[in-house]
């Protein structure tokens, strides 16, 4: 028995799927005295920044930014295209897909949910058979969570778009990319997504507190038939600012602009391809050292194929009460925060113990990812779960690209 050393002294590792790590190069972009709202450089800064928020989503059509989280994004694409009494389909995989769809109901709209479970990828077919049997169109919009983050599913969004357009359906195509934007490959205009939800503090690495709607001329059609929308949310003024504060509908979110055009050009001068790239990899040296730790205890990745999990974040099952012990001793002793098993089980329910998330999305390399194996490692020893040998040689070969 060794001595009894707290070792959590040290920079904390918030290891969770958002807020993501905030890379200093941000903090310190944030770092000034107010900024003048009317003219000048936060003026400028904004105008610049509109066009690459679009590069990121890869659309050349509209892109808008609102003071808010990802639920304020969700909330103001469907309050600029569906009205009481409109119908949505939700493909849902996860808690995302289910709280999107709870919004509309809380718009008088009504959603239909085909629910996936916690650890499958929408099936195609099942989707068809919804879109096909609705002969009178009376769906205005498929609700589609790219990456859902609470089951670490990824869906195929342009499989959708296929399924779609075969049925010969024109609902719009709306897709929640929050934890995918700027982490896993996402192709709005290619993959045919008529609106595109995002926020800043997963991928785009900034503190949460702005997002983002994207939507092409088929959804502003949609919004131009509306019977009315409210104020605050109405993208039509957003996109054509006479004058500079309109676009937000008041003050602007001053420090957060800051950061945003930081992080964004750290997202080009690296080359969005390559941040992808990185997000992939990383991931994979994740799964690897999963599939070693299984072959000999409890743990097992949420989703079976590694073609349907996100590069961004990796839900994990390790057995009640395992999954909850292990946060707890490695926050605890290591300072490293893991995420909780968000929506696995029923609230209150001992088996949601059983579940925890790894954050790996925007500001995280190589070495990062190393430690966080290293303090998941420490604490199934800590906590006498049992496991494979050899998980962390499984994650440095991949890092090393052998
Ligand atoms: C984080 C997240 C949300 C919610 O964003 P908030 O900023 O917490 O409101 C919605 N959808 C997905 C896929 C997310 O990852």
């Amino acid at each position: 028995m060794t001595e009894d050393v707290n070792l959590a002294q040290g920079r904390e590792y918030l290891a969770i799927p958002g807020p993501s790590v905030i890379p200093d190069a941000v903090l310190r972009a944030m770092h000034r005295a107010s900024p003048n709202i009317y003219a000048g450089k936060l003026v400028d800064m904004t105008h610049s920044i509109i066009p690459d928020l679009a590069r990121v989503a890869r659309t050349r059509h509209n892109a808008t930014i609102y003071i808010g989280n990802g639920h304020a994004a969700w909330e103001a694409a469907l309050a600029n295209t569906i009205a009481p009494g409109d119908t949505v389909l939700v493909p849902a995989t996860g808690i995302f897909g289910i709280g999107w769809a709870d919004m509309v109901d809380g718009l008088g709209g009504n959603a239909d949910i085909i629910d996936f479970g916690k650890s499958s990828p929408m099936d195609m077919d099942r989707i068809a058979e919804a879109l096909t049997a609705d002969k009178s169109h009376r769906i205005k919009a498929v609700l589609a969570v790219h990456v859902d983050t609470s089951s670490s599913v990824r869906n195929d969004i342009a499989a959708l778009r296929r399924v779609m357009d075969e049925a010969g359906h024109p609902a719009l195509l709306m897709a929640d990319c929050i934890a995918s934007l700027g982490c896993d490959e996402f192709e709005m205009d290619a993959w045919g997504v008529d609106v595109t939800v995002g926020a800043c503090q997963k991928g785009l690495m900034v503190p949460p507190g702005v997002s983002f709607v994207f939507f092409n001329d088929k959804a502003a059609q949609v919004r131009a038939a509306m019977p009315r929308v409210s104020r605050y949310w109405d993208w039509e003024p957003r996109v054509n600012p006479e004058y500079f504060p309109q676009h937000f509908c008041g003050t602007p979110p001053t420090h957060h602009l800051y950061g945003l055009r930081t992080a964004l050009d750290m997202i080009f001068d690296e080359g969005l391809e390559q941040v992808w790239a990185r997000h992939r990899r990383l991931a994979q040296a994740i799964w690897a050292a999963c599939d070693v730790w299984a072959e000999g205890g409890p743990l097992r990745l949420n989703v079976a194929d590694p073609e349907n999990r996100s590069h961004a974040v990796t839900a994990l099952q390790i057995g009640a009460p395992n999954g909850t012990a292990l946060q707890d001793w490695v926050a605890g002793n290591l300072g490293l925060t893991l995420g909780i098993g968000l929506g696995m089980a029923p609230r209150g329910d001992p088996a949601g113990d059983g579940f925890f998330r790894l954050g790996h999305m925007g500001h995280v390399n190589g070495q990062m990812i190393m430690a966080v194996l290293g303090g998941v490692q420490a604490g199934m020893i800590a906590q006498g779960v049992p496991h494979g040998r050899g998980a962390l040689d499984a994650a440095a070969a991949v890092i090393a690209g052998k």
